[in-house]
């Protein structure tokens, strides 16, 4: 802002102020959410903070953290940097959450990393990174929040998973070994620790986050995979991090504590249909058809 001898000035919010419910934060539910700095994980932190519930992020990206962290309050968004794949990493980061919080209600595993080899080239320390973030990871946030959501009477854990967990793609052993490990682990948990603790996975098709955008750029022609990732999907577009964070929140909302065990796709219809001949598309195109379903990616 300018004041009116036109020096700059910055503008201080101090959301204690503002936000009434800032002052309430131990009445609060609060979600842990491992990789909660960039993608997914922050538009599921920004979607519990919208219904009420504390978001704790924990995420080795300090640089984004530290960013959100400045614009949201302590009271109902603390930032943790921590690598979810070390036991005293999340150990710490667990206990920091309940000190800041006074409680875990529902944790959401969602750190994850891509890398592109077969099991032919994959090395065994790019075999154990990926692991180590994408399985391990969910295993440990589990384990270590597991006697706090118990503490508070009960909740819900959601493990981010992927249309990779059914199909997989080319040159992603690890991580489609390790996607499809965590419906298993959803039904563990789920069977270990009902009727107090729910246990569910989502699984999302294409979604524009930092991982996407930034392995179409390592392709040739990043505007071509994007494409050909558009097409993959029978709505013809990828998916905004808003459309799974909404899914997230409504399986850890009282209106979905029917369900448990379950994996969901939300996928925009990968794989559901046997793609069709080119005349078939070019008939579509001439109907009006794809057009009619196209609705423009958000970036
Ligand atoms: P992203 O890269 O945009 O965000 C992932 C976050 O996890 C980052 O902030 C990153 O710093 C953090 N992270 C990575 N390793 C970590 C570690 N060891 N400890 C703590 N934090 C760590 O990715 P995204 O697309 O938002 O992916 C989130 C989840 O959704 C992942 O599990 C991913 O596999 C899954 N997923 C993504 C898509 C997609 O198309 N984006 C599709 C299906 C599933």
């Amino acid at each position: 802002m300018r004041t009116p001898t036109g020096t700059r000035t910055k503008i201080v919010i101090d959301c204690k102020i503002l936000n009434i419910s800032c002052m309430s934060t131990q009445l609060k539910k609060t979600a842990f959410i491992s990789g909660g700095a960039k993608g997914i994980g922050l538009a599921v932190a920004k979607a519990f903070i919208a219904e009420g519930i504390n978001a704790c992020i924990v995420d080795v990206d300090r640089a984004s953290g530290e960013a959100i962290q400045s614009i949201f309050c302590k009271e109902e968004l603390l930032f943790i940097e921590a690598d979810v794949s070390k036991a005293d990493d999340v150990q710490k980061a667990v206990n920091q959450c309940a000190a800041h919080f006074g409680r875990v209600d529902f944790l959401v595993n969602n750190a994850g990393i891509q890398r592109y080899s077969n099991a032919m080239n994959c090395t065994e320390e790019e075999w154990d990174l990926v692991m180590g973030t994408n399985l391990k990871s969910y295993f440990l946030c589990t384990k270590y929040c597991l006697p706090l959501i118990l503490e508070g009477g009960g909740g819900c854990i959601v493990n981010v998973a992927s249309v990779q967990s059914f199909v997989a793609t080319a040159n992603a052993v690890h991580y489609v070994t390790a996607k499809t490990a965590l419906l298993g682990f959803t039904r563990s948990v789920a069977v270990d620790f009902a009727p107090s603790v729910r246990c569910v996975a989502v699984c999302p098709g294409t979604v524009y986050t930092p991982m996407v955008v930034d392995s179409w750029a390592q392709a040739a022609d990043p505007s071509l995979i994007e494409q050909e990732s558009i097409n993959m999907h029978l709505v013809k577009r990828v998916a905004q991090p808003a459309e799974i964070a909404d899914l997230v929140v409504y399986l850890c909302s009282p209106k979905a504590t029917f369900i448990t065990g379950q994996s969901f796709r939300i996928d925009g219809g990968i794989g559901v249909g046997i793609p069709g001949s080119v005349k078939e598309e070019q008939k579509k195109k001439e109907n009006g058809v794809n057009g009619m379903l196209k609705v423009k990616s958000k970036k």
